[in-house]
């Protein structure tokens, strides 16, 4: 981000947040607090790129949601949007993909403060140890998460969550067996693995059009209790529980700190989910995708 696009945004903040705290201490009197999530995917000091935030960055964030929200655990998101009650703004930690440096500083950090984190990963690349794709494609292999990693993160009070056995593209899934492989059999390989239930799964690249009825659909029928998207909205009372939206844990402060204190822009412009889809018996190739589409938001 532009060093001018950073000002305009903390300008914009400046000038509007007497309003939004007014908006945000209404929507607490009514009992419908905004509900933030957020999700990251690495956390670390060496080979930055577009989804890493250095140590420091993720410990003033980390600082600023301690100060000013409630941190919560995604079920207890899901226990809100359920009771239909959200007295306080909230915010909830969760990671993408499975990065082994996060083990150094930002799991730590969090156990410490015994703030709720989910941590979703990929099956394949956890029990091969190879790095993704999209990492190679840049030159720049990194260490993934191994089990053992896992395993103590999880008995720390770190909840492991799926992020497919690939990575794949939902979107792009054409028959009714790689879904089943991508959903069913990871997470019940994962279970084999950590030796512990897994409830919930974050959608790779988690736009509208990964969030297809018949993802959904799979995920409730083989007992997961809740579907992370990374779109970029609110949880806010009403929402079905099913669904847990997030937005990234952005490295710029400002355009961070303009996500958690409500902007109202980005709740009026939510998109719509796909209503159809495309499914057959038929095998299928999974295509190359742009990983920077995961931080598109
Ligand atoms: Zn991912």
């Amino acid at each position: 981000m532009t060093l001018i696009r950073s000002a305009a945004i903390s300008t914009r903040l400046a000038f509007q947040m007497p309003w939004r705290r007014r908006q945000v201490k209404q929507m607490c009197r009514d009992g419908k607090a905004p509900m933030s999530v957020l999700f990251y995917h690495r956390v670390a000091d060496s080979v930055p790129n577009p989804w890493t935030i250095s140590n420091r960055e993720f410990e003033r964030q980390v600082d600023y949601c301690r100060e000013h929200f409630e941190l919560i655990s995604l079920e207890e998101v899901q226990h809100r949007l359920e009771s239909g009650h959200s007295p306080r703004p909230t915010a909830t930690f969760t990671f993408d993909d499975g990065y082994a440096e996060n083990c150094a500083f930002a799991l730590p950090l969090l156990i410490r403060h015994r703030i709720p984190c989910t941590y979703f990963v990929t099956t394949a690349n956890v029990r091969t140890g190879e790095p993704f794709e999209h990492d190679v494609r840049r030159n720049a292999p990194l260490p993934i998460n191994t089990v053992e990693q896992l395993r103590a993160a999880a008995d720390a009070g770190i909840e492991m969550g799926l992020h497919t056995a690939n990575h794949v593209d939902f979107n792009q899934v054409r028959s009714i067996d790689h879904l089943q492989r991508e959903i069913v059999d990871a997470k019940a390989d994962l279970e084999s693995m950590l030796d512990r239930p897994v409830r919930y799964l974050a959608v790779p690249f988690g736009m509208p059009e990964q969030m297809r009825p018949a993802v959904l659909q799979t995920a409730r029928d083989c007992g997961l209790i809740g579907i992370c998207s990374a779109y970029g909205a609110y949880n806010l009372i009403g929402d079905d529980s099913f669904h847990i939206r997030r937005f990234h844990g952005d490295p710029e402060f400002n355009r961070f700190r303009n996500w958690l204190t409500f902007d109202n822009r980005k709740n009026i412009r939510r998109p719509d989910l796909p209503t159809s889809d495309i499914l057959d018996d038929s095998d299928d190739e999974t295509p190359e995708v742009t990983y920077e589409e995961c931080l598109s938001t």
